[in-house]
Parts: structure tokens; C-alpha cells; sequence
């Protein structure tokens, strides 16, 4: 068949391989001027490998996933280790139940985790949040970093991803992902990129399609976009990133500190830690969520429910287009990490190839089904 797919991100970059290696034609395109989306690896002014949108850390359990991005490049083992800083100490992300002992009120603390239902609320984020938190807690590091990372009311959010996302560990773990095989490519993530989408065309700078000229676009753009904002925008989340060279860095192992209760960012990070990297200096980027713009990127889908009811919409819709296929953290409006938009490019191989073959209902419910199942 004849596919084209948008988007050069690692759902584009893999889903491309993917239908390659299986003989299809297939095209790239890309509305920047580089490849990669989120996955992107730059040096910075004083030597250090880094990620302008922010650390990434590729983590997975599933040894086919695995199996698949080594091919592209060694990784470097790191595993990932976050902090958090609470009234000037820091404390392991996830918070664990020996460093709750640091709190001045620790004894209120233990005390609502003590009172917990063993039932979490899932009325919205932040009923979910006190669910599993108590409510001390939710006030110290979880209400003010999402009031800013979202630039909304906890309450207005689903509780979606709070089970996956959030948690109270038992006692210090060795990383933040647990056991999962975890590191960063060793030759950054546009290599790795480069390496996955080797010998398939590419056009950068690239908006403008013609679906009737192929069989099937796969498209890994926003789907309200793609859709000609149709029914209304869906809304995203951005972030905006300054640098500091030479400020102190509170651990070794620590790559990234969350910042609940700084009036601006929501985290910073050291790049040379993760990337594993010997230098006298350090190269630290300050995370501060944003809107969207022509500037700022759609980074993370905001879990409303008007947002989901709006995707539900478009995801009808698209599946009553002719020949388009969404896919990825944007054309199918989840908060997926990197090993997970690589599962769901393998899961949707087969739908893909009958994509022609199956009516709007069909195509809905699969879609539906392997986006629900992560
Ligand atoms: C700050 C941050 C930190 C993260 N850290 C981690 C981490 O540590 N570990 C982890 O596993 N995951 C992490 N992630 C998630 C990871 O970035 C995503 O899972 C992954 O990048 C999603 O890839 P994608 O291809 O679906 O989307 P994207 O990378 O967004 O790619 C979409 C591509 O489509 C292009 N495009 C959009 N519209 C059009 C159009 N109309 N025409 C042509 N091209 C278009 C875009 O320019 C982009 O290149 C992080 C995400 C963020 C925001």
C-alpha cells in the first residue's frame, strides 16, 4: 500500500519502520524543520547532550519493545532517579513512607494515610489525589504543581492517570520507573530517530497533504488539527524552558528535582546526569508550563472531561474519513510514554493494513481498545 505518514516523532518514526520492514510505500512528512517531535537531542553552548523538551528517559518492561529500540542504538543504562523539594529539603519522587519522617507534621500526615479508604475516589484529580495521598500531602507537592503544570483547577481534571502516574512507595526503590530496563540512547535521540526511519523519505517543513493520493495517511499531528478544527480546538498543554550553567545541583544520582512550591517552574533538570556525562559544569534546564502557540509546542493533552467528549467526536469523525489513521500521543490525545506509543504502533499494525476493509464502527472500536488499554 501506499501510506503516508505525519509526523516525525517516535509513533511516526516507528510506525513507519514498521510498515516499511512489511513492504508497504511508504512517505514521512513534518511540518518542522527537524525530525524527531518531543524526541529531540541537541549540545549544549557548554558541551552537554540534552533535551530541549525536557529529559527522556526511555523505560519498558516488554522485552519486544525492548528488543526493537536497541536495534537502533546502545543505550546507557541510566536509571532514573527524581527528587522533589519540599520547605528547602529534598525528598525521592515518588515519595516514600521513611521520608514522610522528615516532615515537621508528619504526625498529621501518617494519620490521614492512616484513615484512607481503601477505595480511591476517582471523582476528579484531586479527589484521587487525597484518595491516595491524604490531604497534607496533596496541599505540600501535588495542588500547587498542577495548578501550574495544567493552568486549571485540580477539580476540573480527570483522575485518568493519577493511579499510573502517581504513588506513595514503601520504602526507597532503586528508580523512579522500578525495575523496568530503563537509560538514554547513547548518541541522543535524533540519532536513534534517524537510525529508526533510515531509507524512508522524509519532507520537512511540510504541512500540506493530499489523502487521496495514498491508500492510508497514518498521522501522528493533533487530531482537532488534522480534523480542520471542525467541532473546536482541544486543548493542550506546553512548557517553556530556561538554562542556568553553573548553579549548584542538589545530588549525584538525582536527574530531575520537582519544584511544587516554586511560584514559576515546575521542575528542573541536569542533564549530564542522565546522559551520564564527566564535566566540571553542569547544564540545568527550568521547566515552566505554557499555553500553546506558534512557540510552544502541544506537549500534554489536558484531561478534561469536555476534552475527552471532544476527542470522542473527532475520533468518530476521523474514522468515517476515507483513508486517515491517528496515532500517538497527539492523534490520539493520551499522556503515553515513549515505550507505550511504540507498543500502540505495533498494535495498530493490523489495523492499519485492514483499515479499508473495516467500517467507521470497527475502526472506532479498535482504536478505542488499544487506546484505553494503556
Ligand atoms: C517534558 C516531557 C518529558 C517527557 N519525558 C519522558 C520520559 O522521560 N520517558 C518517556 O518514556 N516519555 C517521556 N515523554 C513522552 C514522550 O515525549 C512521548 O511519548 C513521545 O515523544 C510521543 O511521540 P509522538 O510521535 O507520539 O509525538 P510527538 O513527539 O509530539 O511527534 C508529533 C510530530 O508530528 C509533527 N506534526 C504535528 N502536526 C503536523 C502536521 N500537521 N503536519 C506534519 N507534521 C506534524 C510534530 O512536529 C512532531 O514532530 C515526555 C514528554 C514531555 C513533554
Amino acid at each position: 500500500m501506499k501510506i503516508l505518514i505525519i509526523g516525525t516523532g517516535l509513533s511516526g518514526g516507528c510506525i513507519a519502520r514498521l510498515l516499511k520492514d512489511r513492504n508497504h510505500d511508504v512517505k514521512l512528512i513534518e511540518k518542522q524543520r527537524i525530525i524527531g517531535g518531543l524526541c529531540f537531542t541537541k549540545i549544549s553552548p557548554n558541551g552537554i547532550k540534552y533535551e530541549p523538551y525536557g529529559v527522556h528517559v526511555f523505560h519498558s518492561g516488554n522485552p519486544k519493545i525492548i528488543k526493537f529500540i536497541t536495534k537502533f542504538d546502545k543505550f546507557n543504562g541510566y536509571v532514573h532517579k527524581r527528587g522533589l523539594i519540599i520547605n528547602g529539603k529534598l525528598f525521592p519522587l515518588p515519595l516514600t513512607k521513611e521520608s514522610l519522617y522528615w516532615f515537621e507534621n508528619k504526625d498529621q500526615i501518617f494519620q490521614e494515610l492512616q484513615n484512607r479508604s481503601s477505595e480511591i475516589d476517582n471523582t476528579n484529580f484531586e479527589t484521587a489525589c487525597i484518595s491516595i495521598f491524604g490531604e497534607t500531602l496533596y496541599q505540600y507537592y501535588i495542588k500547587n504543581y498542577s495548578m501550574k503544570m495544567w493552568g486549571m483547577d485540580p477539580k476540573k481534571l480527570t483522575a485518568e492517570w493519577v493511579p499510573k502516574r502517581l504513588e506513595l512507595r514503601e520504602k526507597e526503590d532503586e528508580s523512579y520507573f522500578g525495575s523496568e530496563w530503563q537509560g538514554l540512547p547513547k548518541n541522543g535521540y535524533t540519532f536513534l530517530i534517524n537510525q529508526i526511519i533510515k531509507g524512508i523519505p522524509v519532507k520537512l517543513n511540510t504541512f500540506i497533504h493530499n489523502p487521496e493520493d495514498y491508500d492510508i495517511v497514518v498521522s501522528s499531528a493533533p487530531l482537532d488539527d488534522i480534523m480542520q478544527l471542525k467541532f473546536g480546538k482541544l486543548e493542550y498543554r506546553s512548557l517553556k524552558f530556561d538554562y542556568k550553567i553553573n548553579e549548584i545541583w542538589e545530588s549525584q544520582y538525582m536527574g530531575t528535582i520537582n519544584l511544587p512550591q516554586h511560584p514559576k517552574y515546575i521542575r528542573k533538570c541536569n542533564f549530564k546526569i542522565p546522559h551520564k556525562q564527566k564535566s566540571p559544569q553542569n547544564w540545568i534546564q527550568y521547566q515552566e508550563p505554557a499555553a500553546t502557540n506558534k512557540d510552544n509546542l502541544p506537549m500534554y493533552p489536558i484531561s478534561t472531561k469536555e476534552n475527552q467528549y471532544l476527542f470522542n467526536r473527532y475520533l468518530k469523525e476521523v474514522c468515517k474519513t476515507k483513508n486517515i489513521c491517528p496515532i500517538g500521543r497527539l492523534g490520539l490525545y493520551k499522556y503515553l510514554d515513549m515505550d507505550k506509543v511504540i507498543e500502540i504502533a505495533f498494535d495498530m499494525l493490523p489495523i492499519i493494513e485492514n483499515y479499508l476493509n473495516s467500517s467507521p464502527e470497527e475502526r472506532y472500536n479498535n482504536i478505542n481498545e488499544i487506546r484505553n488499554k494503556y
